[in-house]
């Protein structure tokens, strides 16, 4: 049983700032440090129900933030910047089941914890199929295009309400509450992990009921932006239409080819936001 697991860092207990998540810095190594730890317990589980090969796809910042040495279950480590697949890269149809760990409340939802949709700087919103979506509704378009059930996650729980609506099976651990955009009452992080860890074994001991991820198709994504200039650039993608000044939508039949079109767009941002 092979399991790809994407990773960011913004919901991990205990993290409520940039300066935490962001290096160099002893926070930062601190909080790397409990970043591995749910990444590993997340793993101890999946090892507990009978999966035998990991791939870790490290999808915060710089996309270095682990140990490949301290990594459980002999999984592989891919990691670094300018994957084409952005925070999905590595997955494809071999594998059985993905986690997300670690995520984040979506540029949307002003009470979350580090809230943001890819590009802080550039989107304001995100909508797929109209409803608000975080990263893992995003992300979840490239695991139904192989036919990979998304069957965990983990953050604060407008992470997980951002994410039931296009994975309504997910097991999902709720690690923290966010009070605010940079507060939160995390739990301690044994019991987190404890929680992650069940939560691992758990989802892969019912994978056979789950279903793909519940994206109707031709799925679209609405884009707003802050302000106009990030609208216009994504304009010169193939297949995104302007809606008005600061919004665009794209949609499409195939979900690999409409994340691609996304993520095209937000690297179109970063070379305005940067
Ligand atoms: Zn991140």
């Amino acid at each position: 049983m092979k399991v790809f697991l994407s990773t960011d860092m913004e919901g991990t207990a205990g993290v409520v700032d940039w300066s935490q998540c962001r290096g160099p810095g002893t926070e930062y190594e601190y909080y790397r440090s409990q970043l591995q730890a749910e990444v590993n317990a997340a793993i101890d589980g999946a090892l507990a129900a009978g999966a035998t090969e990991f791939l870790v796809n490290d999808s915060h910042s710089t996309m270095q933030n682990l140990r490949p040495d301290d990594l459980h279950g002999r999984a592989s480590y891919l990691s670094g910047r300018h994957k084409p697949m952005y925070m999905m890269e590595g997955l494809d149809d071999s594998f059985d089941a993905a986690f997300f760990v670690s995520y984040h409340g979506s540029a949307g939802s002003t009470s979350s914890v580090l809230y943001h949709t890819y590009n802080p700087k550039a989107i304001a919103e995100v909508r797929l199929n109209q409803t608000i979506t975080g990263e893992a509704g995003v992300n979840a378009l490239v695991a139904l295009a192989y036919g990979v059930p998304v069957v965990l996650i983990s953050g604060d729980r407008v992470t997980i309400d951002e994410a039931l609506p296009f994975c309504p099976d997910i097991e999902a651990v709720v690690v923290k509450e966010s009070v605010s955009h940079n507060a939160a009452l995390s739990l301690h992080p044994d019991a987190a992990r404890e929680l992650i860890r069940a939560g691992a074994q758990r989802s892969l001991e019912r994978l056979a009921g789950f279903g793909l991820p519940s994206i109707t198709s031709p799925a679209e994504l609405t884009v707003r932006y802050h302000n106009g200039a990030f609208a216009e650039l994504a304009c010169a993608l193939r297949g995104v239409e302007r809606m008005d000044e600061r919004v665009v939508a794209m949609r499409n039949d195939d979900p690999l080819a409409l994340f691609r079109t996304f993520i095209a767009a937000v690297l179109l941002s970063r070379g305005v936001s940067e």
